[in-house]
């Protein structure tokens, strides 16, 4: 259950906001956005179309839209993407209509992109758009969990790791910053930086209506 009911604020025609989650590869952001969508039924998760191929038990359509690389391009061309980046050596991007359509319907949005996109999403959505960027615990354990993922060859492992002392330069480019300590409480976090900004009064435009309501009182 969520904690403010967004269909309540949606009568009120709000505008959805774009909760978007970045980290160095492997300190736990897709583990933390899928327990908040698990608690959290007001938000939708953006799911990005990549040239990466699938890893074993990745579905199409469900984890990314897996695409090869003209089809990629094409759509690229066609203007479809949101923001596109190359990230660890693979295209991917953020589809367009998706996104819109359901901030236009007053639903929130959950991206899992890296600093490159949060940067396109942030000059196009300004104030629409609260960026969380998740570190882990420490490099150890970072190491750890990208073995742990076991799914990877060696050699993507290393180059991500390889990657994590520039990943980790953008934090503070971002509205929050997490560390991934514990799954359940980085989740609790999460849930509780979008309530918080659920209630931002600019997010609430049907308030002036609501409030009139108490300066009709008698007396
Ligand atoms: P992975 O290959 O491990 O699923 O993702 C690699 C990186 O690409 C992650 O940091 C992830 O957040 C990022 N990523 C996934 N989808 C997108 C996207 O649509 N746009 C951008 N800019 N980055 C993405």
């Amino acid at each position: 259950m969520a904690l403010v009911d967004v269909s309540e604020l949606v009568a009120g025609r709000r505008r959805g906001l774009m909760l978007v989650v970045s980290s160095p590869s492997g300190a736990g952001k897709t583990s933390i956005a899928r327990g908040l969508l698990a608690r959290d039924d007001g938000i939708t998760m953006s799911i990005s179309v990549t040239t990466r191929p699938p890893r074993p038990g990745e579905r199409d359509g469900v984890d990314y839209y897996f695409v090869d690389p003209p089809t990629f391009e094409d759509m690229c061309q066609k203007g479809a993407f949101l923001e596109h980046a190359v990230v660890y050596g693979h295209r991917y991007g953020t589809p367009r209509a998706p996104v819109e359509e359901a901030l236009a319907a007053g639903r929130d949005v959950l991206f899992d992109i890296d600093w490159q996109g949060a940067q396109q999403l942030r000059e196009a959505a300004g104030e629409d758009m609260v960026g969380v960027f998740i570190l882990p615990p420490s490099v150890e354990e970072l190491e750890r969990r990208l073995r742990r993922r076991a799914q990877d060859p060696e050699e993507t492992v290393r180059y991500r790791l390889a990657q994590l002392a520039s990943d980790v330069t953008h934090w503070a480019e971002y509205d929050y910053v997490l560390i991934n300590r514990k799954l359940d409480t980085s989740i609790a976090a999460l849930e509780a930086i979008l309530t918080a900004e659920r209630l931002k009064r600019r997010r609430q435009p049907g308030l002036g209506a609501f409030v009139e309501q108490f300066r009709r009182t008698p007396g």
